[in-house]
């Protein structure tokens, strides 16, 4: 179907015996002239890059340049070219690039931008659990965690003392690599981080063995984290710059950390309001008062009005939780009193509540009463008639 293809050894200009240093250092210089970004709108160009950049593919995988020497183009099925059924690049340098090529036509390509600059680090994310009333007023609490540091040894670069990181020969030091292809749908630009430096333009031959060639050390290290007042469970503190290491000289990340809020016994929240359950006693309920509020601010005593139900709410102007913005500015508690029935009480309060209860409307005889309207002597010979009117039917 192609045209003729050139043989791979004289796209790069290479001889057969060229080492894997000599590849690279040739396809660097090819790459980088006829590199799409380099040479916009440019057709001859954007052959050539490819062209230099499939011979690289095979030429710099020992496996496949076994197989080409032996076989030529045919060892790659013979169609050549990147056309459909066409060389698979499934494991060579660059699958990371032909294997998304039609992710990124159909969908979005995965450049993030320019990335060969200073980038921020990563973010961090931990948790911290602090009670009910540290959320409410806020609280300062120490954080242990491994942190990355950059390598004091290499200076952050990775490299072995003495050497420094080489500039990338797949993307050319600009971190990302640009892949443009004709297809049936028009030109395709695929814009995609390196795959051999992962975005930082740097390749480090000589690794700096205190650090392994990642650049970074990790400490343990104790941070302050303040929490502030009103902080609601699964909210997240942001702590600037304590994150992972910048890239290239960029500010590190952020540490987040969630908090979590341990319930209390006693206090419910619901944004900024508090709500809390008062047991008031019988007596307190129908004679009235003072009962011992519990509140975040301490214990207050409250006036109960004679004649007060079960399940009456009362509200406690800003006694509830600090909102974020403005400490000053409160919730409100809300405390619903429930009438307290005892399970267990003496002998002597039951007969002093059944004389009560005969004050008050007989209420333990009521039943009794409403089925016999008849005087209470004639009640057995009731109970008899009705029996027997029972069995005789
Ligand atoms: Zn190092
Ligand atoms: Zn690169």
């Amino acid at each position: 179907m192609a045209e003729q293809k050139r043989d791979y050894y004289e796209v790069l200009g290479v001889s057969k015996t060229a080492t894997d240093e000599e590849i690279k250092k040739a396809y660097r210089k090819l790459a980088k002239k006829y590199h799409p970004d380099m040479n916009p709108g440019d057709k001859e160009a954007e052959k050539k890059f490819k062209e230099a950049s499939e011979a690289y593919a095979v030429l710099s995988d020992k496996e496949k340049r076994s197989q080409y020497d032996q076989f030529g183009h045919a060892a790659f099925d013979g169609t050549g070219g990147f056309g459909a059924g066409g060389f698979d690049f499934t494991g060579a340098d660059f699958s990371d690039i032909f294997g998304d090529l039609f992710g990124g036509m159909f969908g979005g390509s995965r450049s993030r931008g320019p990335s060969n600059g200073p980038m921020k680090g990563s973010n961090i994310r931990t948790s911290v659990r602090i009670s009910f009333l540290e959320a409410v007023f806020g609280t300062e609490k120490e954080l242990t965690l491994n942190l990355k540091d950059p390598c004091p040894t290499c200076n952050g670069t990775g490299a072995k003392p003495g050497t420094s990181p080489q500039m990338c020969p797949k993307c050319g030091g600009k971190g990302q690599v640009v892949f443009t292809q004709q297809s049936f749908f028009g030109t395709v630009r695929n814009v995609q981080t390196c795959p051999d430096c992962g975005g930082t333009g740097k390749i480090i031959k000589d690794k700096c063995a205190d650090c392994g060639g990642t650049g970074y050390i990790t400490n343990r290290k104790t941070i302050n984290v303040t929490i502030p007042a009103g902080i609601d469970n699964g909210q997240s503190v942001r702590i600037r710059e304590k994150g992972e290491p910048g890239i290239n000289g960029g500010p590190r990340g952020d540490l987040l950390v969630e908090v979590i809020v341990s319930p209390h016994e006693i206090f419910e929240r619901d944004g900024f309001d508090i709500f809390s359950i008062v047991k008031i006693s019988y007596p307190i309920a129908v004679l009235g008062g003072s009962v011992m509020i519990d509140t975040v601010d301490g214990r207050i005593v409250y006036d109960i009005k004679a004649g007060t139900q079960t399940g009456t709410q009362v509200r406690f102007r800003n006694k509830g939780v600090p909102t974020l913005r403005n400490k000053e500015i409160r919730g409100n508690h809300y405390v619903t009193f429930v009438v307290d029935i005892p399970t267990r009480i003496s002998k002597e309060a039951k007969e002093l509540l059944r004389q009560y209860d005969q004050l008050t409307g007989d209420s333990l005889t009521a039943v009794e009463r409403a089925g016999n309207n008849k005087p209470q002597p004639e009640q057995e010979e009731h109970k008899e008639k009705k029996k027997k009117r029972f069995w005789e039917k």
